[in-house]
């Protein structure tokens, strides 16, 4: 029997899985998480959500609690937010209602690799632009992307991944004035920025400004999945059109509800990861280490030898990621901010690791 198995679509031939080498290790400082469980008030209000739920039956189909609890959170209309299975599957609604054939995402690199993945597994087409030496985007040159490419969406991550830098208010408000379509900003890490970094009050005043976040980092519950939008009730409609029926578990929403209800707590350990941050940024300085200067819960770095130092640092229990495969990060290493022992793990790791 000759029978053949159909090929992908021709256009994801150059498109590679998403992977972020795993490996087992004492310290996981390699994709962002926090080292915190969640706290148990939230795990348990969310199991006895659960059973209350009956699971043999499908869960409620619009998550109205949670959307209604994220937008309280945000100081927002209900209308305005969208809720997803990560911020990951948000950014996939957005482009299978608003990219595709024919339509093309503005992106600037490096940034976050799903930036341009998600659009190019949706048939959109992607224009990426380089950032300058210090990893902002430049303005000016984004304006002229802007004009001559006239994309449907322009992504900007802020704070960066991985880079770690969030961009000024003032250079969004400038692309939101000037694009033809949307501007997404992706705020997966802006609870570890400074107050003013974010761009939410921005949506205001501009209807073709979408701003998304996760529960993935600071909220710690990454293994939850979840990940919401704030957006004009418009946008809001047309992620409708896209996401399959029921898509977010009770277990999600229960969970999501519950982080939502006890914010403060959930949120707690986040001043003390930007210490953490903090002191592994002035920890390699201190060591001659150029580390980039960073609003998130990670710090990227610089060294000569990038394979050999991530080889050196995981034999001593220390899993960070390497970067140095990606264009404009060729000596770059990125380690996430956690426990203080991880700290100390690190920072002797390092010694070792890099020889003067
Ligand atoms: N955006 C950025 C910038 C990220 O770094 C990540 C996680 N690595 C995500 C989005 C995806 O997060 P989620 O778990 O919500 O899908």
């Amino acid at each position: 029997m000759d029978r053949r198995i159909p090929s992908v679509r021709d256009d994801l031939a150059g498109v590679e899985p998403y992977v972020s080498p795993q490996r087992p290790a004492k310290y996981r400082m390699n994709v962002n998480e926090s080292p915190y469980p969640p706290p148990e008030a939230v795990l348990d209000e969310a199991f006895a959500a659960v059973r209350a739920a009956e699971v043999n039956r499908y869960p409620v189909r619009d998550a109205d609690d949670l959307h209604r609890a994220v937008a309280e959170r945000l100081g927002r209309p209900p209308e305005t937010v969208w809720v997803a299975n990560g911020s990951n599957e948000v950014f996939q609604h957005l482009f299978l209602a608003f990219g595709g054939p024919g339509r093309r995402a503005l992106v600037f690199e490096p940034t976050y690799s799903l930036h341009t993945l998600i659009p190019r597994i949706t048939a959109t087409e992607v224009t990426i632009r380089p950032r300058t030496n210090s990893y902002e985007i430049d303005l000016d040159a984004a304006l002229d992307a802007i004009r001559a490419e006239k994309p449907d969406v322009v992504l900007i991550c802020s704070p960066n991944n991985p880079t770690g830098n969030a961009e000024a208010p003032g250079t969004v408000r400038a692309l939101c004035e000037s694009a033809p379509g949307f501007v997404v900003v992706d705020e997966a890490y802006i609870e570890f920025a400074p107050a003013g970094a974010s761009v939410l009050e921005l949506l205001e005043e501009f209807p073709n400004l979408v701003v998304v976040r996760t529960f993935s980092k600071a909220w710690r519950i990454a293994g939850a999945r979840l990940g919401y939008l704030s957006a004009h009730p418009d946008v809001v409609d047309g992620l409708r059109r896209v996401r399959l029926p029921y898509h977010l578990s009770a277990f999600t929403q229960a969970l999501g509800v519950a982080a939502l209800r006890y914010a403060d707590d959930a949120l707690k350990h986040v001043a003390a990861i930007v210490g953490e941050r903090n002191r592994i940024a002035s920890g390699l300085a201190a060591r001659g280490i150029r580390a980039h200067p960073s609003d998130s819960n990670f710090v990227l770095f610089e060294v000569d030898d990038p394979a050999g130092v991530w080889n050196a640092l995981l034999s001593r229990g220390v899993l960070v990621r390497n970067y140095s495969g990606a264009r404009a990060l060729e000596r770059c290493l990125r380690v996430t901010a956690g426990l203080p022992e991880e700290t100390d793990a690190f920072l002797s790791a390092i010694d070792e690791a890099v020889k003067p």
